[in-house]
Protein backbone atom coordinates (compact mmCIF):
# COMPACT_ATOMS: atom_id res chain seq x y z
CA UNK A 1 0.00 0.00 0.00
CA UNK A 2 1.51 3.59 -0.85
CA UNK A 3 0.68 5.76 2.19
CA UNK A 4 0.51 9.50 0.71
CA UNK A 5 2.29 11.78 2.83
CA UNK A 6 0.62 13.80 5.07
CA UNK A 7 0.82 17.66 4.04
CA UNK A 8 2.10 20.65 6.29
CA UNK A 9 -0.17 23.07 7.79
CA UNK A 10 -3.47 20.64 7.22
CA UNK A 11 -5.95 20.81 10.19
CA UNK A 12 -5.49 17.64 13.06
CA UNK A 13 -8.46 15.72 13.24
CA UNK A 14 -6.76 12.67 14.94
CA UNK A 15 -4.22 13.05 17.78
CA UNK A 16 -2.50 9.97 16.40
CA UNK A 17 -2.23 8.32 13.07
CA UNK A 18 -1.42 4.35 13.05
CA UNK A 19 -0.05 3.42 9.74
CA UNK A 20 -0.29 -0.18 8.75
CA UNK A 21 -2.94 -2.23 10.19
CA UNK A 22 -1.11 -5.66 11.68
CA UNK A 23 -1.89 -7.27 14.46
CA UNK A 24 0.95 -4.67 16.73
CA UNK A 25 -0.66 -1.80 14.57
CA UNK A 26 -4.58 -2.97 15.48
CA UNK A 27 -2.97 -3.10 19.06
CA UNK A 28 -1.91 -0.08 19.27
CA UNK A 29 -5.09 1.70 18.37
CA UNK A 30 -7.20 -0.18 20.48
CA UNK A 31 -4.79 0.54 23.59
CA UNK A 32 -4.95 4.09 22.53
CA UNK A 33 -8.61 4.76 21.75
CA UNK A 34 -9.63 3.23 25.06
CA UNK A 35 -7.27 6.31 26.20
CA UNK A 36 -9.90 8.61 24.52
CA UNK A 37 -7.10 9.35 21.96
CA UNK A 38 -8.84 10.11 17.88
CA UNK A 39 -6.75 7.57 15.87
CA UNK A 40 -6.97 6.90 12.26
CA UNK A 41 -5.85 3.50 11.38
CA UNK A 42 -3.91 3.32 8.13
CA UNK A 43 -4.50 0.35 5.61
CA UNK A 44 -7.12 -1.86 5.50
CA UNK A 45 -7.37 -5.50 7.16
CA UNK A 46 -5.94 -8.74 5.31
CA UNK A 47 -7.18 -8.80 1.96
CA UNK A 48 -8.14 -12.41 0.00
CA UNK A 49 -4.30 -13.40 -0.32
CA UNK A 50 -4.10 -16.90 1.08
CA UNK A 51 -4.74 -17.82 4.79
CA UNK A 52 -1.69 -17.58 6.60
CA UNK A 53 -0.65 -21.05 8.05
CA UNK A 54 1.17 -19.52 10.74
CA UNK A 55 0.36 -19.59 14.73
CA UNK A 56 2.14 -17.32 17.21
CA UNK A 57 3.56 -18.57 20.24
CA UNK A 58 2.34 -16.03 22.62
CA UNK A 59 3.15 -14.84 26.18
CA UNK A 60 1.54 -14.37 29.09
CA UNK A 61 2.07 -10.33 29.09
CA UNK A 62 0.96 -10.78 25.26
CA UNK A 63 -2.46 -12.42 26.43
CA UNK A 64 -2.71 -10.04 28.95
CA UNK A 65 -2.22 -7.04 26.92
CA UNK A 66 -4.86 -8.98 24.19
CA UNK A 67 -7.06 -9.76 26.64
CA UNK A 68 -7.39 -5.76 27.82
CA UNK A 69 -8.61 -5.08 24.14
CA UNK A 70 -11.11 -7.79 23.58
CA UNK A 71 -9.13 -9.31 21.23
CA UNK A 72 -7.65 -12.23 22.77
CA UNK A 73 -9.41 -15.19 20.26
CA UNK A 74 -11.68 -17.56 22.56
CA UNK A 75 -12.01 -20.80 22.72
CA UNK A 76 -14.95 -22.61 21.70
CA UNK A 77 -16.64 -24.12 24.38
CA UNK A 78 -18.69 -26.69 21.78
CA UNK A 79 -15.64 -27.85 19.71
CA UNK A 80 -12.14 -28.29 21.92
CA UNK A 81 -11.11 -29.49 18.42
CA UNK A 82 -11.64 -25.99 16.63
CA UNK A 83 -10.28 -23.85 19.21
CA UNK A 84 -8.24 -21.00 18.19
CA UNK A 85 -6.05 -21.47 21.26
CA UNK A 86 -3.75 -23.65 22.48
CA UNK A 87 -2.12 -23.79 26.15
CA UNK A 88 1.58 -25.26 26.37
CA UNK A 89 1.78 -27.79 29.27
CA UNK A 90 5.74 -28.04 28.28
CA UNK A 91 8.14 -27.54 25.90
CA UNK A 92 10.73 -30.25 24.87
CA UNK A 93 14.36 -29.18 22.93
CA UNK A 94 16.21 -31.41 21.59
CA UNK A 95 19.54 -30.83 20.16
CA UNK A 96 22.04 -32.52 17.65
CA UNK A 97 24.01 -35.28 19.77
CA UNK A 98 22.28 -35.83 22.83
CA UNK A 99 21.22 -32.75 24.07
CA UNK A 100 17.88 -32.36 25.63
CA UNK A 101 15.59 -29.53 27.59
CA UNK A 102 12.28 -29.93 29.37
CA UNK A 103 9.97 -27.06 31.24
CA UNK A 104 6.62 -27.81 31.92
CA UNK A 105 4.25 -25.24 33.08
CA UNK A 106 4.02 -27.22 36.33
CA UNK A 107 6.87 -26.71 37.66
CA UNK A 108 6.79 -23.30 36.74
CA UNK A 109 3.58 -23.21 38.92
CA UNK A 110 1.83 -21.76 35.80
CA UNK A 111 -1.34 -22.06 34.02
CA UNK A 112 0.72 -22.60 30.70
CA UNK A 113 4.37 -21.59 29.29
CA UNK A 114 2.62 -20.17 26.55
CA UNK A 115 -0.05 -20.19 24.54
CA UNK A 116 -0.29 -20.84 20.51
CA UNK A 117 -2.48 -18.84 18.55
CA UNK A 118 -4.27 -19.41 15.30
CA UNK A 119 -3.24 -16.50 13.27
CA UNK A 120 -6.46 -15.78 11.11
CA UNK A 121 -8.41 -16.20 14.39
CA UNK A 122 -6.26 -13.79 16.07
CA UNK A 123 -6.42 -11.54 12.70
CA UNK A 124 -10.52 -11.37 12.84
CA UNK A 125 -10.29 -10.85 16.61
CA UNK A 126 -8.62 -7.58 16.22
CA UNK A 127 -10.27 -6.58 13.13
CA UNK A 128 -13.09 -7.35 14.69
CA UNK A 129 -12.37 -5.55 18.11
CA UNK A 130 -11.12 -2.03 15.64
CA UNK A 131 -14.82 -2.11 14.08
CA UNK A 132 -16.69 -1.83 17.52
CA UNK A 133 -14.38 1.15 18.58
CA UNK A 134 -15.59 4.24 17.81
CA UNK A 135 -12.76 6.09 18.50
CA UNK A 136 -10.49 4.51 15.59
CA UNK A 137 -11.11 5.09 12.05
CA UNK A 138 -9.81 3.22 9.07
CA UNK A 139 -8.82 4.94 6.40
CA UNK A 140 -6.34 4.72 3.26
CA UNK A 141 -4.40 7.78 3.16
CA UNK A 142 -2.33 9.19 6.40
CA UNK A 143 -4.22 12.27 7.81
CA UNK A 144 -2.09 15.18 9.68
CA UNK A 145 -1.83 14.02 13.51
CA UNK A 146 -0.03 14.82 16.34
CA UNK A 147 1.78 11.62 16.88
CA UNK A 148 2.26 9.18 13.59
CA UNK A 149 3.01 5.14 14.55
CA UNK A 150 4.63 3.16 11.69
CA UNK A 151 3.46 -0.67 12.05
CA UNK A 152 4.08 -1.29 8.60
CA UNK A 153 6.01 -4.18 9.06
CA UNK A 154 10.03 -5.23 7.82
CA UNK A 155 9.99 -3.68 4.32
CA UNK A 156 8.00 -0.47 5.98
CA UNK A 157 8.10 2.42 3.47
CA UNK A 158 7.76 5.14 5.20
CA UNK A 159 10.42 4.42 7.71
CA UNK A 160 12.39 4.71 4.65
CA UNK A 161 11.07 7.15 3.15
CA UNK A 162 11.81 9.17 6.33
CA UNK A 163 15.04 8.30 6.62
CA UNK A 164 15.48 6.17 9.11
CA UNK A 165 17.86 3.95 9.14
CA UNK A 166 17.58 0.11 9.47
CA UNK A 167 19.96 -2.56 9.81
CA UNK A 168 19.71 -5.53 8.36
CA UNK A 169 21.79 -8.87 8.79
CA UNK A 170 19.39 -11.82 6.35
CA UNK A 171 19.91 -15.45 7.62
CA UNK A 172 20.63 -17.58 4.16
CA UNK A 173 17.19 -19.90 5.48
CA UNK A 174 13.63 -19.66 4.90
CA UNK A 175 10.90 -20.79 7.42
CA UNK A 176 8.81 -22.91 6.14
CA UNK A 177 5.34 -23.07 7.69
CA UNK A 178 2.44 -25.40 7.70
CA UNK A 179 -0.35 -26.99 9.25
CA UNK A 180 0.15 -31.32 9.69
CA UNK A 181 -2.10 -33.48 11.53
CA UNK A 182 -0.65 -36.31 13.14
CA UNK A 183 -1.38 -40.18 14.20
CA UNK A 184 -0.69 -39.46 18.01
CA UNK A 185 -2.06 -36.59 20.23
CA UNK A 186 0.06 -33.83 20.79
CA UNK A 187 -0.85 -33.52 24.72
CA UNK A 188 -0.26 -29.84 24.86
CA UNK A 189 3.77 -30.39 24.55
CA UNK A 190 5.56 -27.71 22.13
CA UNK A 191 8.51 -29.63 20.40
CA UNK A 192 11.62 -28.33 18.71
CA UNK A 193 14.58 -29.90 16.96
CA UNK A 194 18.25 -28.44 16.38
CA UNK A 195 20.01 -30.24 13.71
CA UNK A 196 22.12 -29.61 10.93
CA UNK A 197 21.81 -26.11 11.45
CA UNK A 198 18.40 -26.11 11.29
CA UNK A 199 15.66 -25.27 13.65
CA UNK A 200 12.18 -27.21 13.47
CA UNK A 201 9.29 -26.49 15.88
CA UNK A 202 5.76 -28.70 16.02
CA UNK A 203 3.57 -26.32 18.33
CA UNK A 204 0.67 -27.88 19.55
CA UNK A 205 -3.10 -26.46 18.00
CA UNK A 206 -6.37 -27.40 18.02
CA UNK A 207 -6.93 -27.36 22.26
CA UNK A 208 -5.07 -29.46 24.55
CA UNK A 209 -6.61 -32.80 23.17
CA UNK A 210 -5.87 -31.68 19.39
CA UNK A 211 -3.82 -33.90 16.78
CA UNK A 212 -2.62 -31.13 14.97
CA UNK A 213 0.38 -28.99 14.84
CA UNK A 214 1.84 -26.12 13.20
CA UNK A 215 5.41 -26.67 11.81
CA UNK A 216 7.87 -24.02 11.24
CA UNK A 217 11.40 -24.95 9.79
CA UNK A 218 14.00 -22.89 9.39
CA UNK A 219 16.37 -24.54 6.31
CA UNK A 220 18.33 -23.15 3.86
CA UNK A 221 16.73 -20.97 1.40
CA UNK A 222 16.81 -23.03 -1.43
CA UNK A 223 15.37 -26.34 0.47
CA UNK A 224 12.47 -24.33 1.53
CA UNK A 225 11.73 -23.15 -2.04
CA UNK A 226 12.34 -26.97 -3.03
CA UNK A 227 9.64 -27.70 -0.54
CA UNK A 228 7.23 -25.46 -1.96
CA UNK A 229 7.33 -26.80 -5.25
CA UNK A 230 7.50 -30.53 -4.39
CA UNK A 231 3.98 -32.83 -3.50
CA UNK A 232 3.15 -32.13 -0.28
CA UNK A 233 3.73 -35.61 1.37
CA UNK A 234 7.54 -35.28 0.50
CA UNK A 235 7.38 -32.61 3.04
CA UNK A 236 5.61 -34.36 5.08
CA UNK A 237 7.29 -37.38 5.28
CA UNK A 238 10.71 -34.76 5.94
CA UNK A 239 8.93 -33.57 8.93
CA UNK A 240 8.36 -37.13 10.42
CA UNK A 241 11.84 -37.94 9.79
CA UNK A 242 13.24 -35.73 11.36
CA UNK A 243 11.00 -35.12 14.79
CA UNK A 244 12.05 -38.97 14.87
CA UNK A 245 8.19 -40.07 14.58
CA UNK A 246 7.69 -38.34 18.11
CA UNK A 247 3.82 -38.20 16.40
CA UNK A 248 3.75 -41.25 14.17
CA UNK A 249 2.63 -41.05 10.56
CA UNK A 250 2.10 -36.86 9.58
CA UNK A 251 -0.24 -35.78 6.36
CA UNK A 252 -0.20 -32.15 5.34
CA UNK A 253 -3.31 -29.83 6.35
CA UNK A 254 -2.02 -27.13 4.69
CA UNK A 255 -0.16 -25.92 1.51
CA UNK A 256 3.43 -25.02 2.63
CA UNK A 257 4.49 -21.15 3.08
CA UNK A 258 7.48 -19.55 3.22
CA UNK A 259 9.55 -16.82 4.69
CA UNK A 260 12.53 -14.97 4.21
CA UNK A 261 14.33 -14.65 7.87
CA UNK A 262 16.28 -11.93 9.28
CA UNK A 263 18.21 -10.02 12.11
CA UNK A 264 17.18 -6.15 11.39
CA UNK A 265 16.84 -3.21 14.05
CA UNK A 266 16.08 0.76 13.49
CA UNK A 267 19.06 2.75 14.43
CA UNK A 268 16.84 5.70 15.60
CA UNK A 269 13.01 4.54 16.14
CA UNK A 270 11.35 8.34 16.46
CA UNK A 271 11.96 11.33 14.58
CA UNK A 272 9.63 13.99 13.27
CA UNK A 273 7.57 14.65 10.02
CA UNK A 274 5.68 17.89 8.63
CA UNK A 275 2.94 17.66 11.01
CA UNK A 276 3.92 16.05 14.19
CA UNK A 277 6.32 12.85 15.83
CA UNK A 278 6.40 9.83 14.13
CA UNK A 279 7.64 6.45 16.20
CA UNK A 280 8.10 2.98 14.75
CA UNK A 281 6.76 -0.35 16.42
CA UNK A 282 6.41 -3.75 15.80
CA UNK A 283 8.41 -5.32 13.05
CA UNK A 284 9.01 -1.91 11.55
CA UNK A 285 11.89 -1.24 14.03
CA UNK A 286 12.92 -4.68 14.55
CA UNK A 287 13.01 -8.12 13.31
CA UNK A 288 14.20 -11.48 14.58
CA UNK A 289 14.63 -15.26 13.47
CA UNK A 290 11.36 -17.12 15.21
CA UNK A 291 13.38 -19.63 16.95
CA UNK A 292 12.10 -18.94 19.85
CA UNK A 293 8.67 -17.23 18.83
CA UNK A 294 9.46 -13.84 20.37
CA UNK A 295 9.24 -11.39 17.21
CA UNK A 296 5.42 -10.51 17.95
CA UNK A 297 5.65 -10.62 21.86
CA UNK A 298 8.08 -8.05 21.81
CA UNK A 299 6.03 -5.87 19.02
CA UNK A 300 3.16 -6.40 21.60
CA UNK A 301 5.54 -5.07 24.35
CA UNK A 302 6.29 -1.92 21.83
CA UNK A 303 2.59 -1.03 21.70
CA UNK A 304 1.89 -1.18 25.39
CA UNK A 305 4.77 0.87 26.09
CA UNK A 306 4.19 3.09 23.38
CA UNK A 307 0.67 4.12 25.13
CA UNK A 308 1.79 3.78 28.46
CA UNK A 309 4.04 6.51 28.27
CA UNK A 310 1.22 9.20 25.99
CA UNK A 311 -1.34 7.87 28.77
CA UNK A 312 1.33 9.26 31.77
CA UNK A 313 2.83 12.46 29.65
CA UNK A 314 2.54 15.38 31.49
CA UNK A 315 -0.70 17.28 30.36
CA UNK A 316 0.80 20.26 28.84
CA UNK A 317 3.12 17.87 26.61
CA UNK A 318 2.11 17.40 22.97
CA UNK A 319 1.50 13.61 22.16
CA UNK A 320 4.80 14.09 18.86
CA UNK A 321 6.88 15.48 21.43
CA UNK A 322 10.52 14.12 20.68
CA UNK A 323 11.21 14.27 24.44
CA UNK A 324 8.59 12.34 25.59
CA UNK A 325 8.88 9.46 22.34
CA UNK A 326 12.51 9.22 23.72
CA UNK A 327 11.24 7.76 26.37
CA UNK A 328 9.49 5.12 24.56
CA UNK A 329 12.58 4.51 22.50
CA UNK A 330 15.09 4.31 25.56
CA UNK A 331 12.47 2.00 27.36
CA UNK A 332 12.47 -0.55 24.66
CA UNK A 333 15.84 -0.45 23.08
CA UNK A 334 17.24 -3.28 26.23
CA UNK A 335 14.87 -6.02 25.41
CA UNK A 336 15.04 -5.63 22.06
CA UNK A 337 18.59 -5.69 21.61
CA UNK A 338 18.21 -8.55 24.43
CA UNK A 339 15.63 -10.62 22.65
CA UNK A 340 17.50 -10.29 19.10
CA UNK A 341 20.74 -11.36 20.32
CA UNK A 342 19.72 -14.02 22.21
CA UNK A 343 17.82 -15.38 19.31
CA UNK A 344 20.85 -14.84 16.68
CA UNK A 345 23.30 -16.34 19.30
CA UNK A 346 21.31 -19.84 19.41
CA UNK A 347 20.77 -19.62 15.75
CA UNK A 348 24.97 -19.26 15.29
CA UNK A 349 25.71 -22.01 18.28
CA UNK A 350 23.66 -24.65 16.64
CA UNK A 351 24.66 -23.37 12.92
CA UNK A 352 28.40 -24.41 13.56
CA UNK A 353 29.93 -27.74 12.67
CA UNK A 354 32.85 -28.20 14.52
CA UNK A 355 32.60 -31.33 16.80
CA UNK A 356 33.41 -29.51 20.15
CA UNK A 357 30.95 -26.73 19.52
CA UNK A 358 28.60 -29.64 19.07
CA UNK A 359 29.84 -31.62 22.32
CA UNK A 360 29.38 -28.02 24.13
CA UNK A 361 26.06 -26.92 22.95
CA UNK A 362 24.72 -30.45 23.88
CA UNK A 363 26.53 -30.78 27.02
CA UNK A 364 25.08 -27.10 27.68
CA UNK A 365 21.31 -27.89 26.92
CA UNK A 366 21.61 -31.05 29.23
CA UNK A 367 23.11 -28.67 31.73
CA UNK A 368 20.50 -26.62 31.98
CA UNK A 369 17.77 -28.87 32.26
CA UNK A 370 19.40 -30.58 35.59
CA UNK A 371 20.39 -26.96 36.46
CA UNK A 372 16.63 -25.33 38.56
CA UNK A 373 16.99 -22.00 38.78
CA UNK A 374 18.89 -21.19 35.10
CA UNK A 375 16.21 -22.97 33.84
CA UNK A 376 13.70 -21.57 35.89
CA UNK A 377 14.83 -17.85 34.58
CA UNK A 378 15.14 -19.04 31.31
CA UNK A 379 11.28 -20.29 31.29
CA UNK A 380 10.33 -17.24 32.96
CA UNK A 381 11.83 -14.94 29.86
CA UNK A 382 10.24 -17.22 27.33
CA UNK A 383 6.85 -16.57 29.27
CA UNK A 384 7.12 -12.94 29.31
CA UNK A 385 7.55 -12.68 32.92
CA UNK A 386 10.02 -10.66 34.75
CA UNK A 387 13.29 -12.25 35.97
C1 LIG B 1 7.55 -18.18 10.28
C2 LIG B 1 7.37 -17.17 11.37
C3 LIG B 1 6.90 -17.57 12.61
C4 LIG B 1 6.72 -16.64 13.63
N1 LIG B 1 6.30 -17.08 14.84
C5 LIG B 1 6.18 -16.19 15.87
C6 LIG B 1 5.76 -16.65 17.16
O1 LIG B 1 5.52 -17.85 17.38
N2 LIG B 1 5.64 -15.73 18.15
C7 LIG B 1 5.92 -14.41 17.95
O2 LIG B 1 5.80 -13.61 18.90
N3 LIG B 1 6.32 -13.95 16.73
C8 LIG B 1 6.44 -14.81 15.69
N4 LIG B 1 6.84 -14.36 14.45
C9 LIG B 1 7.06 -12.91 14.25
C10 LIG B 1 5.76 -12.18 13.85
O3 LIG B 1 5.25 -12.75 12.67
C11 LIG B 1 6.01 -10.70 13.61
O4 LIG B 1 6.82 -10.19 14.64
C12 LIG B 1 4.70 -9.93 13.54
O5 LIG B 1 3.91 -10.39 12.47
C13 LIG B 1 4.95 -8.43 13.37
O6 LIG B 1 3.72 -7.76 13.34
P1 LIG B 1 3.63 -6.27 12.78
O7 LIG B 1 2.20 -5.86 12.95
O8 LIG B 1 4.70 -5.44 13.39
O9 LIG B 1 4.02 -6.36 11.23
P2 LIG B 1 3.29 -7.10 10.03
O10 LIG B 1 2.66 -8.36 10.49
O11 LIG B 1 4.31 -7.18 8.94
O12 LIG B 1 2.12 -6.09 9.60
C14 LIG B 1 2.38 -4.89 8.92
C15 LIG B 1 1.10 -4.39 8.27
O13 LIG B 1 1.33 -3.11 7.67
C16 LIG B 1 0.80 -3.09 6.34
N5 LIG B 1 1.54 -2.09 5.57
C17 LIG B 1 2.77 -2.19 5.00
N6 LIG B 1 3.10 -1.05 4.38
C18 LIG B 1 2.07 -0.18 4.58
C19 LIG B 1 1.82 1.18 4.18
N7 LIG B 1 2.72 1.87 3.49
N8 LIG B 1 0.65 1.76 4.56
C20 LIG B 1 -0.25 1.08 5.29
N9 LIG B 1 -0.08 -0.23 5.67
C21 LIG B 1 1.07 -0.82 5.32
C22 LIG B 1 0.98 -4.53 5.87
O14 LIG B 1 0.10 -4.80 4.80
C23 LIG B 1 0.59 -5.29 7.14
O15 LIG B 1 -0.79 -5.42 7.27
C24 LIG B 1 7.03 -15.27 13.41
C25 LIG B 1 7.50 -14.86 12.17
C26 LIG B 1 7.70 -15.80 11.16
C27 LIG B 1 8.23 -15.33 9.82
Amino acid sequence: MNATPPRAGTPRRFDVAVQGAGVVGQTLALLLARDRLRVALVGGPRGTDAPDVRAYALNSASRELLRSVRAWPEADANDQHASPITPVSAMQVWGDDGGELKFSANDQGSEALTWIVDVPALEQRLSDAVGFQGGIERLTETPAAALTVVCEGKRSQTREQLGLAFDVRPYAHKAVAARLRCERPHGGVARQWFAQGEVMALLPLGGAEGNSVALVWSVPAEQANLWLQSDPSVLAQAVQARSANTLGTLHMESPAQAWPLELSRAQRWITRNATGGVALAGDAAHAMHPLAGQGLNVGLADAAELARVLHEREYWRDLGDLKLLRRYERARAAEVGAMGWITDGLFGLFAHDDSRVQALRNWGLNSFNRSGPVKRWLARQAMGQAA
